[in-house]
């Protein structure tokens, strides 16, 4: 808003300057809420008092009855289809050419009046016009982000189902061990030393039971849109928890070879679905098991996140076709993990590299830039 005042355009002669301020002031409020309306108002009158003037008193009751108006219109705007918006800025464009004439006349007087209209005439269109266009974009660019979000939430249901089976297969297994020491411990008479062990044995099974489910439950729970520093291993390792029923499922063994703190910044939830969505990739290319490797590598503040697996392998028109909707080669494959993965990737600022060959294995490289310093 500021730029606008500093660079104005000179539109009719030098006596008087005027410029598009009141585009940034108006998204500001409508988009930004009350609180930074007022901020910007309170910045602009300081300046425009700044530099002087008579024009300044105008400024400061035009921009304020401005602000009076949209802030108490902000929940009826923010609730409107986007023609609706559209009418409601012309009208708002309207207004801006009104107020100022108004109040030119009643502080100024008639003193250069029909020099001051005219301009304002023409400032009305230009503004109009640019108005008009900025908020269709914004809606336009927030609609797409809406869409996009609602995708990914949708992308993840799908990939919790797939999970819950085998988290309800891993599960059985420490329940039934849990139970067989608990049927030990029953027939055992209460003197037996043995039954300490046995009881830590039930213990520990149902503690696996237990940590397999809450795992499973932090992933699958919606979760809040957060952006903060997250520490990659502590992440990387709880993805591992998570995935590893699934990958007993195919035989595959998970080496986490990830060790050192790197920080990164981002929404930790939508990092796990991101990897989620690549390892459990690397896990069905192994379909008679193997070994999936995670390591992570910092050089020049990228932290470079590899996930490697011996699977399958891709051709390079597969490799070229990664992160494409419904791209799929599984029979009850969605196509849509990768691109979710990819487009997830992107909003953090990182990259993802692949390199595969064909029945020898997939490696896939995630950079992000490193946070720590
Ligand atoms: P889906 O898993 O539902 O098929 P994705 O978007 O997750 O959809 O993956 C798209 C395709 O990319 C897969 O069908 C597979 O052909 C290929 N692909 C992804 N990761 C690997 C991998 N690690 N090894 C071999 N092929 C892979
Ligand atoms: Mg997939």
């Amino acid at each position: 808003m500021l730029l606008c005042i500093i660079y104005p355009i000179k539109l009719y002669n030098e006596d008087f300057i005027f410029d598009l301020r009141q585009i940034p002031l108006i998204i500001a409020i409508l988009y930004g809420g009350r609180r930074i309306g007022v901020t910007l108002f309170v910045i602009l009158v300081i300046f425009r008092t700044y530099l002087g003037g008579l024009g300044a008193i105008v400024s400061f009751f035009e921009n304020g009855t401005l602000l009076l108006f949209l802030t108490y219109s902000i929940n009826y705007f923010r609730n409107v289809s986007i023609n609706k918006k559209l009418i409601f800025i012309s009208l708002t464009s309207i207004l801006t050419c009104i107020l100022p004439i108004v109040y030119y006349f009643l502080i100024v007087g008639t003193k250069g009046y029909l020099d001051f209209m005219i301009i304002q005439f023409y400032l009305f269109i230009l503004q109009s016009l640019i108005l008009l266009l900025s908020i269709y974009f914004i809606e336009v660019m927030i609609s797409n982000k809406k869409l996009r979000d609602k995708l990914v939430q949708s992308e993840k249901t799908e990939m919790i189902s797939h999970l819950a089976a085998s988290i309800s297969h891993e599960i059985r297994n420490p329940l039934t061990v849990a139970k067989g020491f608990v049927q030990l411990i029953k027939e055992l008479g209460s003197e037996d030393p043995d039954r300490e062990e046995y009881f830590r044995h039930a213990l520990d099974e149902l503690d696996r039971a237990n940590s397999i489910i809450t795992n499973y439950l932090s992933y699958a729970k919606p979760s809040i849109e957060k952006t903060q520093l997250f520490d990659v291993n502590e992440q990387l390792k709880s993805i591992v928890d998570i995935i590893k029923p699934y990958a007993n499922l195919y035989s595959v063994v998970v080496l986490n070879k990830s060790e050192s703190k790197f920080d990164i910044k981002g929404d930790s939830d939508k990092f796990k679905q991101i990897f989620i969505n690549i390892i459990k990739n690397s896990i069905e290319a192994m379909k008679t098991g193997g070994i999936l490797t995670i390591e992570t590598l910092v050089n020049d503040n990228i932290i470079n996140i590899i996930i490697k697996d011996i699977g399958q392998g891709m051709t390079n028109e597969q490799i070229r076709r990664l992160g494409q909707p419904y791209f799929s080669t599984k029979e009850k494959g969605t196509g849509l993990g990768l691109m979710v993965a990819y487009s997830l990737v992107k909003v953090m600022n990182g990259t993802i590299r692949v390199e595969s060959q064909l029945n020898l294995g997939t490696t896939f490289i995630v950079s992000f830039p490193n946070n720590i310093n």
